[in-house]
C-alpha cells in the first residue's frame, strides 16, 4: 500500500511535469491538501512529508482537527459551502476562504475577522459550468461582487476559485479553466485589483488547471486515498 508520503511525492511529480509542459515556474503553484473526512493523524503524516496547507469543507470537523494539531504551524483553508450562521468561527480559525459566492457572507467574514489577525484571504467561487453546478456566483454577477468584496476592510480579495463539472475530457477541462483565468484577468483590468490567485484543479484535472494558470491545486483523493462518507 502506498503511504501519504509516497502520494505526496507522486502529486509533486505531476505538478512539476505540468508546470514544465506549460513553461511555468513550479514555485508559482501551491499544493493545498484537502483533508476532509481524514483523521488528524493523516494530516500529521502529510505535515511530516512537507505539506503546510490544508483544506477543509466541514466546519465542526475542521475545528476538531485544529485542536488536535495546535502543535503544528499549519495554514488552514476553508473550501466548503458556507452558511451565514457559521461565518464567525470561519473568520476566527482560518487563513483563507476559497468558497465565497455572495456578498452577505463576505460582509460577515469581514466584520467578524478578529483585529489581532491579518486580513482573511478570500477567493470568490465562480460557476463556469452553468446549471451543472449549484454553488459559485455567475460570471455575470462577478464584477459587482468582486468590487464590493475588495472594499471590505478585513478581507484581502486574492482571486477566483472554481470546481468545473467533472470530466475526463481534457479539452473540456481546459476550456473551463481557461474561462476562469479569463474572468480573473478581466477583473484585474476592469477593477484594477491585484488578483494573484487561481484556486483550481483537483486530483483528476490538476494538469489542465496548471496549464491554464492555477496557483493553488486542491488535492484530496490523490494524497489521502478515497473518502468514506459513511463514518465522518
Ligand atoms: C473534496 C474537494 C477537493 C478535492 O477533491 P479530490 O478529487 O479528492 O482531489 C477539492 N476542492 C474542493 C472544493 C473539494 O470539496
Amino acid at each position: 500500500m502506498s503511504t501519504i508520503a509516497d502520494n505526496i511525492a507522486l502529486v509533486g511529480a505531476r505538478i512539476r511535469a505540468a508546470a514544465q509542459a506549460s513553461q511555468r515556474d513550479v514555485n508559482s503553484i501551491h499544493l493545498l491538501a484537502v483533508s476532509k473526512t481524514k483523521p488528524a493523524a493523516a494530516l500529521r503524516e502529510a505535515y511530516a512529508a512537507g505539506v503546510r496547507d490544508f483544506g477543509e469543507n466541514y466546519l465542526q470537523e475542521a475545528l476538531g482537527k485544529q485542536l488536535e494539531l495546535t502543535d503544528l504551524p499549519l495554514c488552514w483553508h476553508f473550501i466548503g459551502p458556507i452558511q451565514s450562521n457559521k461565518t464567525r468561527p470561519i473568520a476566527e480559525h482560518f487563513d483563507w476562504v476559497h468558497s465565497v459566492d455572495r456578498l452577505k457572507i463576505a460582509q460577515r467574514l469581514s466584520e467578524q475577522r478578529p483585529e489581532h489577525l491579518p486580513p482573511l484571504n478570500i477567493c470568490i467561487q465562480v460557476n463556469v459550468s452553468g446549471e451543472a453546478s449549484k454553488s459559485g456566483c455567475t460570471p455575470a454577477d462577478l464584477p459587482a461582487l468582486a468590487s464590493a468584496i475588495s472594499a471590505l476592510p478585513r478581507l484581502q480579495l486574492r482571486g477566483l476559485m472554481a470546481i468545473p463539472e467533472p470530466t475526463e475530457d481534457r479539452a473540456v477541462q481546459d476550456a473551463a479553466f481557461a474561462a476562469v483565468q479569463a474572468l480573473n484577468s478581466s477583473l484585474q483590468q476592469r477593477l484594477n485589483l491585484p488578483l494573484d490567485t487561481l484556486s483550481m484543479g483537483m486530483s483528476h484535472d490538476l494538469e489542465a488547471a496548471i496549464a491554464q494558470g492555477a496557483t493553488w491545486v486542491r488535492i484530496g483523493t490523490a494524497l489521502f486515498g478515497a473518502r468514506d462518507y459513511g463514518q465522518p
